[in-house]
């Protein structure tokens, strides 16, 4: 099987001061623009910088509107911001959000479970957000792309039946997430074979699986990204769901690779840091912890 050459560019979404951030004990407004700063300061041109959830059911994305007010904008970077509902969409708009992103399920058990709805009561919400969003894209994440706790191995086919619906609504991207770190390469290969390879990947670590399975929608393909610096946020609703694929992780592969992303790894690696001390814990990302291939040893010791 011959390979497919290795896409020049790829477009990495970092979604740390959102999804990294989420299940962690609220960090502060101040400290939150701070990350997103030392991002754009990195290189990064697209961020999830906020939610616009219930702060009483979500205390970490509590002031998401101060978050968008207050970041300093960059020429050339979009802010994009999560939103449940319509109510969300259209706070997040008055806000000044450049992109918004909504969540949906594949699996019926699994969105039941997280927003008490059908897919289909969702794929409404989402159709009702795209209509208010006008001009703003709205990227669909769907969940349990790869797989779903509750009923197992998805469909590709119904991965992309989905994706066709909301694309056919109004949204601008979707972007496949692994919930539960279920994806393996062989299921991106067929997922991609299904939905094509303009979809984004939202890739998790729980197995260990996360750069391989970034590294197979590459061969396919696939230019854009989700991660989140440190390898911070795993899903508060999937038990066992370890943390988002590390942002550093994927650029020191694609730089090693020659894929260009606009980022510098080493500032990436700063970030890791600046973002552990925010959370008071170490990330688990591993070129965070090891430092970049460019980092060699002293010589003369
Ligand atoms: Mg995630």
């Amino acid at each position: 099987m011959s390979r497919h050459p290795l896409p020049e560019r790829v477009e990495i979404r970092d979604v740390g001061p959102r999804d990294g951030l989420q299940p962690e004990a609220p960090v502060s407004v101040a400290d939150r623009i701070h990350l997103i700063d030392a991002l754009q300061d990195a290189g990064v041109k697209r961020i999830e910088v906020a939610a616009f959830v219930s702060p009483r059911a979500v205390p970490a994305m509590a002031g998401a509107a101060d978050v968008l007010t207050g970041l300093r904008r960059r020429p050339g970077v979009a802010y994009a911001a999560l939103v449940p509902n319509l109510k969300g969409a259209e706070l997040a708009l008055a806000a000044g959000v450049d992109e918004l992103t909504v969540t949906i399920s594949v699996s019926e058990a699994y969105n039941q479970s997280n927003v008490k709805m059908s897919t289909a009561e969702s794929e409404a919400v989402v159709a009702a957000v795209c209509a208010r969003a006008g001009a703003v894209p709205v990227d669909a994440v769907v969940s349990c792309a790869f797989g779903s706790p509750y009923e197992g191995d998805i469909a590709p086919t119904r991965v992309a039946a989905l994706a066709a619906r909301l694309l056919a609504s109004g949204c601008a991207r979707i972007t496949c997430a692994d919930t539960t770190g279920m994806a393996t390469p062989r299921r991106v290969d067929e997922l991609v074979d299904a939905t094509g390879p303009d979809i984004g990947l939202h890739l998790h670590d729980t197995r260990g699986t996360a750069l391989v399975n970034a590294y197979a929608g590459l061969e396919r393909g696939v230019r854009r990204f989700d991660t989140a610096v440190g390898g911070l946020g795993g899903s508060p609703f999937a038990a066992g769901a370890a943390g988002n694929l590390a942002t550093e992780d994927l650029v020191a592969l694609l730089d090693d690779l020659g894929v260009a992303t606009g980022i510098d790894v080493e500032a990436l690696v700063e970030v890791a840091a600046l973002v552990a001390e925010m959370v008071d814990h170490p990330v688990p990302g591993r070129v965070a912890t090891a430092g970049p291939l460019t980092r060699r040893a002293a010589p003369d010791r």
